[in-house]
This record gives structure tokens, sequence and C-alpha cells, in this order.
């Protein structure tokens, strides 16, 4: 029986529950009943944290750095992030003013979206997408404008479709490159063109760049290294994948300090600051851990071509452009299988394969798809997707 005074606010009933949830549901039954399951569903590498982070954690905990720390984080945290997105992404942020430390990128996505978007406000997400985006901008108040990107055209950003989606009452543009569920990478010219695109607008740019150092044979692009882009980016990154700190729940927010200073009264009212003692190793992995970073991105690129190559002998099955982060987003004709949450549960229950349907990422876009993570040991990878080609 539900209570009168359990209902939610309003404004949470804009937001679905995550069709995710299900698959987690049910694998861990099935683990619990001793299946071995094939966990293809998790947005999360396999590899342990850098030794230097957690050490350097360790260290701070000793010496006693177990108090608040400043809102915007440690100087020291803010300085590493800083030398790192000049070194690796070629955009300038000072340390004091124009970087927010959060708790993941989770929450540099929530801040930047609740200090500038509200009712009235629509904000552009190109689909398939995160789902997390979406949820942000109903919680803000503000209406997602969806623009969804072709399957055949392996999910590229449609220039004309997103431009046509910018109107006076866009507050915000979301890229997010490299791709999560797609993998695609946005290419420089794709970033000319938004530029090109918003330079007439008031919109801001929110620019996930979480999976930017995972990229295969491409490069990526950094909309905040463009003259022309810097002034209205707000640029998200973090440790959760790169460098295998997910449960560390450490990220940031750049941009100019006229964009940073609204964030970072949201993070005032919110979770305050960053876990203090963490911030060491967070600065520790960006300074210390690139290389363990790059072999864990060269593990990443073995497996993809490892996934790449099973799924070549099938015609059941397409792929989108897999040259970033850790997913392959795949679609298959309605007359091969069942629509995609259908055929995640029998995956799941007969293959002992989960897998995330597509309509996680995209409702209408993704009855046909689904998304493999690769950050799982090879032998696991090849077997779980012989068993899905097998199913379908
Ligand atoms: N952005 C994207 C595109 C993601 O896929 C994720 C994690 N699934 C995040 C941000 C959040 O990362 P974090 O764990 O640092 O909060």
């Amino acid at each position: 029986m539900t209570h009168a005074f359990a209902r939610p606010a309003d404004r949470l009933a804009a937001i679905k529950p995550s069709p995710i949830r299900a698959i987690f549901d049910r694998a861990a039954k099935l683990e619990a009943d001793g299946h071995k399951i094939y966990h293809f569903e998790i947005g999360r590498p396999d590899f342990d944290s850098p030794a230097v982070a957690k050490q350097a954690t360790i260290d701070a905990l000793e010496s006693g750095k177990v108090h608040y720390a400043p809102n915007a984080g440690t100087a020291d945290l803010r300085a590493a992030i800083s030398e790192y997105l000049a070194d690796k992404r070629h955009t300038q942020y000072q340390p004091n003013g124009e970087i927010i430390v959060t708790v993941g990128a989770n929450e540099a996505v929530f801040l930047a979206i609740m200090a500038f978007c509200g009712p009235g406000d629509e904000v552009v997400v190109p689909i398939p997408a995160w789902a997390h985006y979406q949820s942000c901008i109903r919680l803000a108040g503000a209406t997602p404008v969806e623009v969804p990107l072709d399957a055949a055209n392996g999910y590229q950003l449609d220039l004309e479709a997103l431009s046509a989606a910018i109107s006076d009452r866009t507050r915000m543009v979301v890229l997010c490159t490299p791709n999560n569920p797609t993998g695609t990478v946005a290419s420089k010219s794709d970033v000319d063109a938004i530029a090109e695109m918003l330079r007439p607008t008031d919109a801001l740019l929110l620019s996930d760049e979480i999976y930017a150092d995972l990229t295969y044979e491409v490069d990526h692009a950094s909309p905040a290294s463009y003259e022309q882009l810097h002034p209205r980016t707000l640029s998200v990154g973090g440790f959760a994948k790169a460098f295998a700190m997910d449960g560390w729940r450490l990220g940031w927010l750049a941009g100019p300090a006229e964009l940073i200073a609204p964030a970072l009264r949201v993070r005032q009212y919110t979770t305050v600051c960053s876990t203090t003692f963490i911030q060491d190793g967070g600065a520790a992995a960006l300074r210390s851990a690139r290389d363990e970073a790059e072999s864990m991105r060269q593990s990443f690129e073995a497996r993809r071509n490892a996934a790449l190559q099973a799924i070549s002998g099938t015609d059941k099955l397409r792929v989108a452009s897999p040259d970033g982060a850790f997913y392959l987003y795949l679609s298959y004709e309605p007359e091969t299988a069942e629509p995609a949450e259908e055929l995640a549960v029998r995956l799941l229950e007969e293959h002992h394969v989960a897998v995330v349907p597509g309509t996680a990422f995209d409702p209408h876009g993704g009855t046909h798809a689904f998304r493999v993570s690769y950050a799982c040991p090879l032998e696991d990878l090849t077997e779980g997707l012989r068993r899905i080609i097998a199913a379908l």
C-alpha cells in the first residue's frame, strides 16, 4: 500500500526508471543462483584503479585530510586538472574560478544543467544518448529536444537535423564525444559546424568528454579548444573511464569563470565538495598514471577489434562507428528478432548475457538495438558475443 504522504514531487513524474534497472536486477538474481553471467551491460572498466592514486589517497587520509575541501575542490587537484586539460585537450582553464571538482561527471552534468536551464528553455540532445541528460533537463523544469541520429549513417552527427532543432528557445546543446552508447567521435568539421550554428544564438554547449582519452584510430576534438566555442562551452570530464576510478566518484566541470560561478552556486546546496582525501588520489592519477591509462586504452582497443572480428561473420547485426568509449551499439532488422527489451530478457534468461536495450538511449529508434560494453575480459567478450549471435 502506498501512503498519500509518500507521493513524490510532480517533477519526478517526468523521470522514468531506466530500463537498465530491470536487466541489472534479473542478472543479480541469476548470479545469486550460481550462474555465470556475461556482463555486457556495465559501463565501467574491469581494471583496478592506479596504485599511485590509491597510495596518494591513503597518505592523504593518514596525514589528516579529513575535513571539508573548498567548494570548487582542492587547489592541487584543480591545478592538476588544468595541466591535464592543457596537455591532452589543448584547452586552457585557470585552476581558480574555471574548474569545479565534482562528484563524478554525473554531478558536473547536473550542475551545468541546473545552473542554466529552467522552465521555457529547450536543451537539444542528439540521441541515442546517455539518458542522464534528459532526466537532469526535466528535473530542472526545462524541455529536452531530441535529435534522432540515423543507424544507416553510423549515428554520425546529423548537422542539418541539429541545426533545425536549434531555435531562440535553445538554452543549451549537449554533445557527448566519444559517445555513449554509439562510440561515435565528433570530427573537427562537426565541431566547426556546431560553432557556426551556435554563433548567432545564446545557447551554451555542454561538452561531455568523459570518454575523451578512449579513442581508437581517430582523434578527439575538444570543442573548448576552438576559440569561437570556448566562451560558451562547459566541459565535463572525469576519472571513471580512462583511469578506472568510477567508484571514487570524482570528475570535473570546466568553463569560463562566468559559467562556472553559477554552477558553483548550485554546488553549495548539493554536495558542497568532493571527498577531500580522494582528491589527492585524483591529482596523482592525472600526473603519474598516464602510462597506465594508456595501457588500459590499448586493452580496450584490442577488445574492440576482437569484438568487431567476432561479429564480422554475421549479417544479422549492424554496428555503429565504434571509434571511442568502450561500447558497441548493435542494431538488427525487426525480422531478425523480437524488440530489444524482450531480446535483452531472452539473452539474459536463456543465454546468460546481459546487454542494455537500445530503448534506454533512444525510446523510439532503439527498439531494435542494444549496447554491449567491451570493458570485460577478452574470453568473456568472445563467448558472450558468440551466444548473442547464436540467439539471433
Ligand atoms: N557521461 C557519460 C556519457 C557517461 O557514460 C557516464 C557514466 N556512465 C558519465 C558521464 C558519468 O561518469 P561518472 O561515473 O564520472 O559520474
